[in-house]
């Protein structure tokens, strides 16, 4: 493809005037800047052909040696390198606080991070399992839709790997756009229309993707659930999202844990907690009960004396740490049962003791 003459673009003569080549970018800028609907390509083409023009070094080596040999001097970023838009654009659009960004990084982009590199979406699932499931650990078969490369094209959405550049962005993925703000010319990087940001034409599309090079699948992941995890937390399984538009680069995959409460424990971070009652009889003479732990029944020890709503603490009975040896305890609240009716035989016999405790403490 032979390069249009910088001359002819801009229409101006060799021995035009400076001022003369900056009036008639002006006026070609004004109809193809893309911020105005103009076509990209075609602003980029008088810019290129401005930024050589209005340097004086530039505008002699391509005098002297025409576009073969000026593209040997200078690349296309050398070109851009430096130019001087800014006072152009100023005029154009009259904006006070001046070219958001050089022409350079409008052509040719500070961030190229293209649509293609970003990772796939991360997925989340909400999973509900029993109090003992958390306390112990467990591991759970889960179902989740998500995108993955189609099989049959591996990906590529072409049926038999023919495959061209897009012409819109010419197998880039991005166009720049320029539009104006309150801060001024800003430049914007936007993902290609036409391509979707893949920078590619598919000739054949594959039948099962329909070009696309993604398909839904239903994907069945065996989660680990590890002994202590808690109401609300969450689980990461890296790269078990969602592929990127490209078919690669899975994004994560969260599982938010809800654990259900429990009849008898109520957690408090890595402790349990019950209550239980005794009678006023054990409370008072002491003795042995029986009460819950995560691992089943076990006695528990009260001494004589015992008041009412004293804890005991059950040393490491709790619930372990995730990705620890250690445990919380299990905490046990005792409430003392007074009786609300008594028969006649007792009366008589607390009477008695009544009696017995007055002469006790002397209280007589
Ligand atoms: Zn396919
Ligand atoms: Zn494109």
């Amino acid at each position: 493809m032979t390069k249009k003459d910088y001359y002819e673009i801009l229409g101006v003569r060799k021995d035009s005037s400076k001022a003369d080549i900056k009036k008639a970018y002006k006026k070609l800028a004004l109809k193809y800047h893309p911020d105005r609907g103009g076509d990209a390509e075609k602003f980029k083409e008088i810019s290129e052909a401005y930024a050589v023009l209005s340097d004086n070094t530039k505008k002699e080596t391509y005098d002297q040696f025409g576009h073969q040999g000026f593209d040997q001097r200078y690349s296309q970023e050398d070109i851009f390198r430096n130019a001087n838009f800014q006072d152009i654009f100023s005029e154009i659009f009259g904006n006070q606080g001046g070219f958001g960004g050089s022409i350079f990084d409008m052509f040719f982009g500070g961030s190229r991070q293209g649509h293609r590199e970003q990772r796939g979406s991360d997925l989340q699932y909400e999973m509900e399992i029993e109090f003992e499931e958390a306390a112990f650990g467990t591991e759970k078969e889960i179902t989740i839709p998500r995108t993955e490369a189609c099989k049959k094209c591996d990906g590529s959405g072409s049926n038999d790997g023919e495959i061209e550049n897009c012409e819109d962005c010419n197998g880039t993925g991005q166009v720049n756009r320029i539009h104006r703000s309150i801060f001024g010319m800003m430049q914007q990087i936007m993902v290609c229309r036409k391509c979707n940001g893949s920078g590619k034409k598919i000739i054949n599309p594959c039948k099962e993707c329909s070009g696309s090079g993604l398909t839904s699948n239903i994907k069945t992941i065996k989660v680990k659930i590890p002994a202590g995890v808690d109401n609300g937390n969450q689980i990461r399984l890296s790269n078990e999202g969602n592929v990127n538009e490209e078919g690669k680069h899975p994004g994560d995959l969260f599982i938010i844990v809800y654990v259900k409460p429990h009849k008898v424990f109520r957690r408090e971070e890595n402790d349990i907690h019950i209550e239980t009652s005794i009678s006023v009889i054990k409370a008072i003479l002491g003795g042995e009960i029986k009460i819950p732990t995560l691992k089943g029944n076990t006695k528990l020890k009260i001494p004589s004396g015992t008041q009412s709503h004293t804890l005991f603490r059950l040393k490491n009975e709790g619930i372990p740490y995730v990705n620890s040896k250690e445990k919380g305890d299990q905490y046990v609240k005792v409430l003392v049962d007074v009786p609300k009716k008594i028969n006649r035989k007792q009366k008589e016999l607390l009477e008695k003791f009544e009696k017995e405790s007055k002469k006790k403490f002397g209280l007589f």
